[in-house]
C-alpha cells in the first residue's frame, strides 16, 4: 500500500508509527524521535548536545559510531577503560568533566555483547542526572533479551530527565535496509532533537514497515528462539574448538581465535571459504572475531571452517 504513495514525501511527523510506539511503550507522542536508522539519532544527539569545548564519554570497545558521532561536532572524545570486556561504569564516572555533555552506554554493547547490571546501571544514571551531560542509553538488541533481564529503562525516563533511550528496528525486527530508528526521552529533550533533525528523515516505507512490525508479535518470537538458539550452537562449537567467547546478550558473540596473536589471518580464511564474519582489531580486540548469530545451516557452516582453519594452524 505505502508504494502506491512513494511520489509522495513522508509524514514528517511520523504520526502513526509515533502513536503506535506511545501506546507500546507507554510514553507520549512528544517523547519519541524517529531517525534513518537509531544511528541518525546518535547523530542528532551529538549536533543537538556537542560542540567545539564540550566532551563526550564512552567506553574502550564501545561502539565505534559514538566517538564518530563526537569528533563530527569537534567535541572532545574521552574513552574510559572497560571492565572484562563490558562498560566500567564507575570508570566512566570519573571521566565526566565540567564540559561533557553526552555519555554514550551501550547495553547490551556491540561487538561484545556486554550487559551492564541493572542496579549498577541505575546508580550510574542517578550519579550522571546531577551533570550537565545527557545520557544516551542505546538499546538497540534489547528485543533479543528475555524480558526479566531487561533494565526498567522506560521507567527510569520518569526519574532522569537527562536520559534518552534509542533503539531500533534494524535489529531484531529486520529491517536494517529500511533504515528506522527511535529515540525515547522526556519531551524537552524531543523537543532539542526535533530542532536539528531533518524534516523527512525517515522515509515512507521504513515508516509503514516499522509500524506493521510492531504488530508482527510472532515474528519478534521467532527471531528471538533463532538468537538463542543459534547462540548455543557457537557456544557449544567454540567449547568444541577449545575456543573463549565473551558471553554475549545480542545477536552476535565475539570469540578469540588468536590468543596472544592477531585475528587477521584466520578473518582471511574464513573469507576464502565463503564465511564473512567481523573483525575487531578497531575496537582494541585483535585477537577476536565478532560473528552474528544466523540460521542453524550458516552457524554450523561457520563453525566447521572454523575448525578447518584452526585444526589446520
Ligand atoms: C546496529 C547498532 C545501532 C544502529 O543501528 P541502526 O541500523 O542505525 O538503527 C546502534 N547501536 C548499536 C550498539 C548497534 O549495534
Amino acid at each position: 500500500d505505502a508504494m502506491a504513495e512513494i511520489a509522495l514525501y513522508p509524514d514528517g511527523n511520523g504520526y502513526a508509527l509515533k502513536s503506535a510506539l506511545a501506546a507500546r511503550l507507554d510514553v507520549g507522542l512528544d517523547q519519541i524521535v524517529l531517525g534513518n536508522g537509531s544511528n541518525d539519532v546518535l547523530d542528532l544527539v551529538a549536533r543537538a548536545f556537542l560542540a567545539p569545548g564540550t566532551s563526550a564519554v564512552y567506553s574502550r570497545h564501545a561502539f565505534a559510531v559514538y566517538p564518530l558521532a563526537t569528533q563530527a561536532a569537534g567535541a572532545i572524545g574521552i574513552e574510559a577503560p572497560a571492565k572484562d570486556f563490558g562498560h566500567d561504569l564507575d570508570a566512566m564516572l570519573a571521566r565526566v568533566k565540567s564540559h561533557t555533555r553526552v555519555v554514550w552506554i551501550a547495553n547490551p554493547n556491540n561487538p561484545t555483547g556486554t550487559l551492564l547490571d541493572n542496579g549498577a546501571l541505575h546508580a550510574a544514571l542517578a550519579a550522571l542526572s546531577r551533570t550537565e551531560a545527557v545520557v544516551v542509553l542505546d538499546e538497540a538488541y534489547v528485543e533479543y533479551m528475555d524480558p526479566a533481564r531487561r533494565a526498567p529503562s522506560l521507567q527510569w525516563l520518569e526519574e532522569f530527565p537527562n536520559l534518552i533511550l534509542t533503539r531500533t528496528f534494524s535489529k531484531a525486527y529486520g529491517l536494517a535496509g529500511l533504515r528506522i530508528g527511535y529515540a525515547a526521552c522526556r519531551p524537552e529533550v524531543a523537543d532539542l532533537l526535533n530542532r536539528v533533525r531533518q524534516p523527512f528523515n525517515v522515509n515512507s516505507l521504513a515508516l509503514a514497515a516499522a509500524t506493521a512490525a510492531l504488530d508482527d508479535a510472532e515474528f519478534l518470537d521467532r527471531t528471538k528462539r533463532l538468537n538463542d538458539d543459534g547462540m548455543a550452537q557457537f557456544t557449544e562449537g567454540f567449547r568444541g574448538l577449545g575456543l573463549e567467547w565473551i558471553p554475549s546478550a545480542g545477536n552476535f558473540v565475539a570469540v578469540r581465535v588468536a590468543p596472544g596473536g592477531d585475528a587477521g589471518p584466520v578473518f582471511q580464511a574464513l573469507l576464502r571459504k565463503g564465511v564473512i564474519v567481523r573483525p575487531v582489531a578497531n575496537y582494541a580486540m585483535p585477537e577476536y572475531l565478532r560473528v552474528s548469530i544466523g540460521l542453524p545451516e550458516q552457524n554450523a557452516r561457520c563453525l566447521a571452517a572454523l575448525g578447518e582453519i584452526l585444526g589446520a594452524k
